[in-house]
């Protein structure tokens, strides 16, 4: 006996980036939450419900959340840790928000896992702008109206070059707007500046598929307003034509943004 301590370095677990859907725990796809049951470690965002992580009974939990504002694990660190969680587990699950491939950084983990060696697989989820058009009722692609839809983010993260995300949602027929709620003015400023009109319908939606949802009809002009209805949970921000039925309504005699009811039955 040499008194050597031998440390294997060889990765033998899979990590799994798992999207967890919009916010409503049944929103999950069955892959997913036959992924949950089985993980050992599960490392998850702020903005995935409570009961879905639940669902991984056997697993270690780790919050990692990313929310504006709120406490936030580097993700150079997030990286590392899924890298290490590797070595010592075999079914690691990265739960996140919505779907892991549309503005959720997953870029960057599967590169770290890629260049470390371990195996991986992305499990898709449904993205906040498909379960924020399900509370609308409105087609993000209205035939004869719509037929083209930008997904798009004003946010760049530190060190990035600025985004020209305005030319490029303005190009589309319809546009939804990640991370953009608490920059109303600015991105209502970029699109009429895009060549997009002030008369614009927009709508915007806050906690889609969540008991807590709600809807608001606006335009262009208007957006900024939206600091008035007190924004508190995440939400789309929808340009498009196909809302101006529902918009043109709503706006009559009011600046301000008009709620309307999410057009979804209530759960028996
Ligand atoms: N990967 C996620 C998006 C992460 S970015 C997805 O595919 O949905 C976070 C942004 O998503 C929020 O700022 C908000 O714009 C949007 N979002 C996430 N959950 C939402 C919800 N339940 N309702 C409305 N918008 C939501």
């Amino acid at each position: 006996m040499s008194g050597e301590i031998r440390i294997s370095r060889r990765a033998c677990g899979v990590v799994h980036i798992v999207g967890a859907g919009p916010g409503a725990p049944d929103l999950l796809t069955l892959r997913a939450a036959k992924l949950l049951e089985r993980a050992d470690i599960v490392f998850y965002d702020a903005l995935v419900h409570p009961n879905t992580v639940a669902l991984a009974t056997r697993a270690e939990k780790i919050a990692v959340g990313k929310r504006c504002g709120k406490h936030s694990t580097a993700q150079k660190f997030i990286n590392k840790r899924l890298v290490d969680a590797a070595a010592r587990y075999a079914i690691v699950v990265r739960l996140k928000g919505g779907d892991p491939m549309l503005f959720g950084r997953a870029q960057e983990e599967i590169a770290a896992l890629e260049a470390a060696g371990i195996r991986y697989e992305v499990v898709p989820g449904v993205t906040a702008a498909l379960a924020a058009s399900a509370e609308l009722g409105i087609s993000l692609t209205q035939r004869g109206v719509a037929r083209s839809v930008a997904f798009a983010t004003p946010r760049v993260g530190e060190g990035e070059a600025p985004s020209d995300w305005a030319t490029s949602l303005a190009t589309a027929d319809s546009g939804a707007i990640y991370m953009g709620a608490g920059e109303a003015q600015a991105i209502a400023e970029a699109l009429v500046a895009a060549g997009k009109s002030p008369s614009l319908p927009v709508a915007v939606v806050e906690n889609a598929s969540l008991p807590s949802a709600r809807v608001f009809y606006t335009t262009l002009a208007s957006l900024p307003e939206i600091v008035n209805v007190g924004l508190t949970g995440p939400a789309i921000i929808f340009v498009g034509p196909q809302y101006r039925a529902r918009a043109d309504g709503a706006m009559v005699g009011s600046a301000d943004p008009v709620y309307a009811p999410p057009a979804r039955v209530a759960k028996a």
